[in-house]
């Protein structure tokens, strides 16, 4: 008898993620989980899949997702958060899940759940964090993390050349910023800035229509077109004191929040994995040349056994990272770690899904372009591969290879 794809995913039917999850790491999600990203899968399926290919060559974002996608609730859903705050692992699939229908999505949903969530969580006060946290997880303040400048990106702790100045009650603040994702619809940036006075690296909310901030769109990406991408200048910005987290005061401080944020770009290259194989598959087992499908070759499916291999890999990774974070472990190199190599994977799945759909793969039919062209930024964010794995090698060796 003929195997087919649903018969190798234990339990397909009641399964969300059925062949792409092979070694079934969804059994460690509770029903009410499940539940909520089934809520969002069939959002996805309904609203955003029929978007996707027009938006991203417009390059623009589908600003009709964001009301409804907010309104899931998906950060901290009430019936998941009865006796506490959503675990991690439902936190990891949720990601995936917006990562599997597009990068663009994941990114935007993380930008304010993943970067600004944990800018505040890790850089506020409890007192402010009081004040802001409920507003954060409800999207009532929309926020962005402003920390890479047009002259410094991988050597950002060392080179970050945005000033603040203390004058009274309040700060000025003089610079730049790239790269900014989602800055043109958010409430406040998040800015990282060194105070001229002790040299230290500080942060700030700053309100978008601030006198002195200034916007312009990255436009002629050919990566994550949907996700818009800001330069923005600051020119003697006022911020009051108020509003300086008065949890940063170094960068030490700044990479106690990349430690957890990168945790989440490594589900969102996993994620984006999924979504390439799926595509790829369902295009294998319909397309015939030679009188036969392309599945049934022996190099096809040589092809489809690499991609599951590197998403199970990668999934695998993910899943026991966010173990250990549960229990508390958050060290530099273990974050670094899952984003280098789900990042590797990542870039080799989706560039066999997009050579198996052959010239149909460089349209934006089957979705496979979409994640091969969107790999690339994801690459590059949150750390590239090469300063990733020289974390990892400090870690190994007790060697800096890269501080000045
Ligand atoms: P560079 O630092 O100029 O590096 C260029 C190349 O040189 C890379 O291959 C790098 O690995 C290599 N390199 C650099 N130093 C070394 C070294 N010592 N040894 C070996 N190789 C080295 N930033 C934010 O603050 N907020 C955001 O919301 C945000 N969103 C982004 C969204 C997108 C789509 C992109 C592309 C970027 C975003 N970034 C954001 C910035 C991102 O984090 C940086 O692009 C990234 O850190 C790399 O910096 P860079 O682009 O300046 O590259």
């Amino acid at each position: 008898m003929k195997t087919t794809t649903a018969d190798l995913a234990l339990g397909a039917a009641e399964r969300l993620y059925g062949v792409s999850d092979f070694y079934d790491a969804e059994s460690l999600l509770t029903d009410d989980e499940r539940r909520v990203l089934a809520r969002l899968r069939d959002f996805l399926e309904r609203d955003a899949k029929p978007l996707l290919a027009g938006y991203w060559e417009r390059g623009e974002f589908p600003e009709q997702l964001t009301e409804p996608l907010i309104h899931l609730n998906l950060m901290e859903p009430a019936e998941l958060t009865v006796h506490g705050p959503a675990r991690g692992i439902y936190q990891g699939f949720r990601i995936f899940e917006l990562a599997r229908t597009d990068a663009s999505l994941a990114t935007w949903y993380t930008a304010q759940a993943g970067l600004f969530r944990t800018t505040i969580r890790v850089g506020a006060s409890p007192r402010q964090q009081q004040e802001w946290m409920p507003r954060v997880l409800d999207f009532s303040l929309k926020g962005v993390f402003s920390l890479t400048e047009p002259e410094s990106g991988s050597d950002i702790a060392g080179g970050l050349s945005t000033t603040a100045r203390q004058e009274g009650d309040s700060w000025v603040l003089d610079g730049a910023k790239r790269w900014i994702g989602g800055a043109s619809t958010a409430d406040v940036l998040a800015v990282f800035a060194r105070d001229a006075a002790d040299g230290q690296v500080k942060a700030f909310l700053v309100d978008c229509q601030a006198p002195g901030v200034s916007l312009e769109k990255i436009s002629g990406k050919t990566s994550l077109r949907m996700m818009q991408n800001a330069h923005i200048t600051l020119d003697g910005v006022r911020v009051p004191e108020a509003m300086r987290l008065h949890n940063v005061n170094s960068f030490k401080d700044v990479a106690a929040m990349l430690r957890a944020m990168r945790s989440d770009v490594a589900w969102i290259a996993t994620g984006m994995q999924a979504g390439a194989f799926e595509a790829a598959l369902a295009y294998v087992n319909e397309r015939r040349q030679f009188g036969r499908s392309l599945g049934s070759f022996q190099l096809v499916q040589e092809k489809l056994a690499r991609m599951l291999g590197n998403l199970t890999a990668s999934l695998s990774l993910v899943v026991r990272l966010t173990e250990q974070q549960e229990r508390g472990i958050y060290r530099d190199q273990d974050s670094a770690l899952a984003k280098m190599q789900t990042s590797l994977h990542m870039r080799q799945t989706v560039a066999l899904a997009r050579e198996v759909v052959g010239g149909n793969g460089i349209t934006l039919d089957t979705g496979v372009a979409r994640f091969h062209a969107d790999a690339e930024a994801v690459y590059s964010y949150e750390g590239t591969h090469d300063i990733n794995a020289l974390i990892i090698g400090r870690a190994l060796t007790g060697e800096s290879a890269f501080t000045r």
